[in-house]
């Protein structure tokens, strides 16, 4: 039988909520390997264990990303494949992955990236803002550099979506409106495919008000129209 992909590196994208959306073919690509990299090996372990799938975990995050690599592409070099999850979506949005891929490529190994779960597409279509062009943001530094970030998008005209923590989120919006204006539209998804998923839309003044009222809780995405041509 043939196998679910051919290459040596396989980044599986795993479900953000709701464990009915792991694909077929990420299963069939984790039960096929040789070794599962995890961003975190219980979270990973876990997952394999709802799927009744047992395969050897290799613990590769942000504290030891620098030293692994090397190791990891040499044993794909010598023929081993892997897959490689992290805790929730695709791995290096937002999350470890970017650097054993890059390396990979340069080492020559074969790398693909299975389609799937992510945060930022559903946010960004059920928004009911502009879809055809957009930016991906992630997280805006905690610090340093957060504010010239914020108006180098002063006049970005594409839909632009930024993934934020709930205890940070109102001040994000305060910032988002102090940058954008208050009437700028914009959409927050919370909790994504779960239980308590919901979408609000409106003015980031009204975002603001919104969450002011009723404390963040959970996984956000904020998505903000782009500045009007
Ligand atoms: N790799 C993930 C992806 O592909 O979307 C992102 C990982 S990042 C560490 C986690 C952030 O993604 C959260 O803080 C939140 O902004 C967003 N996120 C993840 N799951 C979510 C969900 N179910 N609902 C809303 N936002 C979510």
């Amino acid at each position: 039988m043939s196998r679910a992909s051919k290459a040596s590196l396989v980044l599986v994208p795993t479900p953000i909520g709701n464990l009915d959306d792991i694909t077929l073919r990420a299963q069939k690509v984790l039960a096929e390997a040789d070794a599962v990299i995890a961003e975190d090996t219980r979270v990973t372990g876990r997952l394999l264990q709802h799927l009744g799938i047992e395969r050897p975990l290799i613990s590769f995050h942000v504290n030891n990303e620098h030293r692994m690599v090397e190791q990891l592409v040499a044993r794909m070099q010598r023929g081993e494949r892997f897959a490689m999850a992290s805790d929730a979506g695709t791995p290096a949005i937002s999350d470890p992955g970017f650097l054993l891929v890059r390396e990979a490529i340069k080492a020559g190994v074969d790398v693909e990236c299975l389609p799937g779960p992510t945060a930022f597409v559903p946010a960004l279509v059920a928004s009911g803002l502009p879809c055809e062009r957009f930016v991906f943001e992630g997280f805006l530094p905690q610090k340093k550099g957060r504010r010239t970030r914020l108006e180098a998008l002063r006049d970005e005209e594409r839909t632009m979506l930024f993934y934020e923590s709930p205890h940070r989120l109102l001040r994000a919006l305060k910032e988002f409106a102090e940058v954008f204006g208050n009437e700028r539209s914009g959409s927050i998804s919370r909790e994504l495919s779960k239980l308590h998923e919901e979408t609000i839309r409106g003015s980031l003044q009204e975002l603001l008000a919104h969450f002011t009222a009723h404390e963040p809780r959970g996984e956000f995405v904020v998505v903000i129209a782009g500045a009007s041509a």
